[in-house]
């Protein structure tokens, strides 16, 4: 079985076996010996204390090294992948569970802590194990510490592997992973690898990326938003009109420091399912994630941003700490001039202006949508089936881009593949 692994919160996790790991030979030799499943000279194939099951199985090893252990692969350690391997193993399908940072908790492992969730935290809860949430809305951190909670329940611990490509043969797929130099075979592949990996940087003139020039103001991407104290008392500007832009502006300005928020329609995007105080969203949840998206033609996933939830924004905005501006056109060192003429200094820029759900290891062949997602029906590629995804606009439902959408597609997808790997 598994070995165990120290995850960052400390705990020792059952890990899931993968390929590249050591097997640990059955006891009934006479002393436990470890093999390596790859290369043949680690083969101990005269070893005298090698019962005969453990002589085929490490020959067989020797004579397919790129053999992996499981079936199944899933990408991505986040809440998609972990609802999908969790899934996978409530209903006995071994899967071996990859992600390129090795740790648990994809997005929400590096972002910052304190910004508030905008779904309300029941429905942020994934496959098999309760909230428990004390508040109706969670921060990061705590939704971080959930699914460190969630990992440890289910026995999940990713391999730290980095997917660069991979390739259908046959019914098969060839998985290439950094540092490896065969290609792993996988019957199924889940791909759960998210957006944060890719944000979208607009285009503003005197505004660009790379080392920070003199005179500049400091630029950061939501999703490297250090958090309110590392920039008090700095002039801040947050472009964008969304989710993120209002949980960074809610935490700036909760904590005294006033901020500009500037948004392309002059306005920010809420919800509409939280009016007046109320909060629709339990009611509304259940019927959206069960929506299909051909529902909605076309224009289904077609990535409009997320929208936010009002924690404060407007008595903010009341209280003069928020300010929101039309689009801002252009920065002159950390002069910015926005569209109506108005000019402002500001030292720190974050931009919350969203992220790409791109798949760079997956080839042109995969169908995707205008906005680069790949094009699913039930969870699984149009055009390569047995290449599933959790976790994409409109994956399954409406809601599969959504945390309680990812929660509802991943046992369906779970299903799907163990239906797959039963008929083969
Ligand atoms: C600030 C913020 C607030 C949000 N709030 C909400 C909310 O309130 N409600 C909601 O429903 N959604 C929210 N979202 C959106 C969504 O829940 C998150 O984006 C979530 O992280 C998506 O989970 P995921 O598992 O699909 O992807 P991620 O959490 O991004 O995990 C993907 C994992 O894949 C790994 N990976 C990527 N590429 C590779 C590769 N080539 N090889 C190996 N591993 C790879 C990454 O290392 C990462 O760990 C929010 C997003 C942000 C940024």
């Amino acid at each position: 079985m598994g070995s165990s692994a120290r995850t960052s919160s400390g705990l020792f996790l059952q890990r899931m076996p993968s390929m590249s790991d050591t097997v640990t030979l059955p006891r009934s030799t006479t002393r436990t010996k470890r093999i390596r499943s790859t290369g043949e000279k680690n083969v101990p194939r005269h070893d005298a204390r090698l019962t005969a099951r453990a002589r085929f199985r490490a020959a067989a090893a020797a004579r397919s090294p790129g053999r992996p252990h499981a079936r199944v692969l899933v990408i991505g350690a986040g809440p998609a992948g972990l609802a999908t391997a969790a899934s996978l193993k409530m209903i006995g399908v071994r899967a071996d569970l990859v992600d390129r940072s090795g740790r648990i908790g994809g997005a929400y492992a590096r972002l910052e802590g304190g910004i508030v969730l905008s779904s309300p935290a029941k429905t942020t809860q994934l496959p098999g194990l309760p909230i428990d949430a004390k508040t109706r809305y969670i921060t990061i951190a705590q939704y971080r510490d959930y699914l460190r909670r969630y990992a440890t329940h289910h026995a999940l611990v990713p391999d730290r592997q980095i997917i660069e490509k991979i390739e259908r043969v046959g019914d098969n797929f060839l998985v290439y992973m950094a540092g490896e130099s065969r290609p792993r075979k996988y019957e199924a592949v889940v791909v759960a690898t998210g957006m944060c990996e890719h944000p979208v940087w607009p285009r503003i003139e005197g505004l660009t990326e790379g080392p920070r020039k003199q005179n500049t103001p400091r630029v950061f991407h939501s999703r490297d938003w250090p958090g309110h104290a590392a920039v008090a008392g700095k002039k801040i500007l947050i472009v964008g009109g969304a989710s993120s832009a209002i949980a960074i502006a809610e935490q700036c300005a909760k904590a005294g420091t006033p901020v500009t928020v500037s948004s392309r329609r002059e306005q920010v995007r809420f919800s509409w399912a939280k009016l007046r105080g109320l909060d629709f969203r339990g009611l509304i949840y259940p019927i959206t994630r069960r929506l299909p998206r051909w529902l909605f033609g076309e224009r289904c996933g077609s990535r409009p941003a997320f929208t936010g939830t009002d924690n404060g924004f407007r008595k903010y905005r009341r209280q003069g700490l928020i300010d929101v501006q039309g689009p801002v056109v252009k920065f002159t060192g950390r002069q910015a001039t926005f569209a109506d003429g108005w000019t402002e200094r500001f030292d720190v820029v974050v931009l919350a202006t969203g992220f790409q759900f791109r798949m760079p290891f997956l080839p042109d062949e995969v169908e995707r949508a205008s906005g680069g997602q790949p094009l699913a029906d039930e969870g699984q590629s149009r055009s390569w089936p047995g290449l599933y995804f959790v976790g994409i606009p409109c994956g399954r439902t409406v809601a599969s881009e959504f945390l309680h959408g990812m929660a509802a597609d991943a046992p369906k997808v779970a299903a799907q593949i163990r239906a797959r790997l039963r008929v083969r």
